[in-house]
């Protein structure tokens, strides 16, 4: 597979879409999913769909997210050029390529063992470098690169991961599915001082569960 005009041209009507339909406003994310190939992410008997609003399978029983999904989480989360964002659930790296693409530096964590392969393989053959991968058990996060400037979970969380509001910076925003596992509410932390976290809250969403430890 490749990107041919074919892709680009569907990949155009699909954000168009996403600006007129689903009311994403934020020009730089619109681009930034003008800019990624959302086919090479996902099996090819896929590939004439992927710019589709829809979700597909992926390795491991997991899900790409829908495309409007990405573009809502990645919205809500403000991402300003050089910001260090936590991504929990790389999956198969899409998201983490679009964050890549707004000019984040990335540190990104996945549980299980196939994906973190497979996106560790597909972003570097498409030239997309994060700070960081990781295997392992999101709910932890990452407190050697901690204080981060963003962290967005794409899995659904029936607790909230306290350790992941640690490890945000004062100002800092977390973008996070939270509710059981056959629907979440989509919310925005945002850290105001060491002891004040505003919440607001972006409707109803269902995402993969977020699980422990990396042996389940
Ligand atoms: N953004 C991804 C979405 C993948 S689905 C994409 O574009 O493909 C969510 C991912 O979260 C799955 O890959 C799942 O394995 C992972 N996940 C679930 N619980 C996790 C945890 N505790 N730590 C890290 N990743 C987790």
């Amino acid at each position: 597979m490749h990107d041919s005009f074919v892709h680009k041209g569907k990949r155009k009507i699909l954000v168009d879409y996403l600006r007129n339909k689903i009311g994403i406003s934020d020009e730089n994310v619109l681009s930034a999913m003008n800019i990624v190939p959302r086919h090479l992410f996902i099996e090819s008997i896929f590939e004439d769909y992927a710019y589709e609003d829809r979700a597909f399978p992926i390795l491991a029983h997991q899900t790409i997210s829908h495309p409007s999904t990405v573009a809502e989480q990645s919205e809500l989360l403000m991402v300003q050029p050089g910001d260090k964002i936590l991504e929990i659930g790389t999956g198969c790296g899409y998201q983490t390529a679009v964050l890549i693409a707004l000019k984040g530096l990335v540190y990104t964590v996945e549980r299980q063992k196939d994906l973190f392969d497979y996106s560790k393989n597909k972003l570097r053959e498409l030239n997309m470098y994060p700070k960081f991968q990781s295997f392992g058990d999101g709910f932890a996060g990452l407190p050697t690169f901690a204080p981060f400037d963003k962290v967005i979970v794409t899995c659904g969380a029936s607790v909230l991961p306290v350790e992941l509001l640690k490890q945000l910076k004062v100002g800092g925003i977390m973008v996070i599915p939270l509710g059981p596992t056959d629907e979440q509410v989509l919310y925005r932390f945002t850290k105001i001082s060491p002891t004040e976290i505003e919440k607001e809250e972006f409707g109803a969403y269902k995402f993969v569960p977020m699980l422990g430890s990396t042996n389940q």
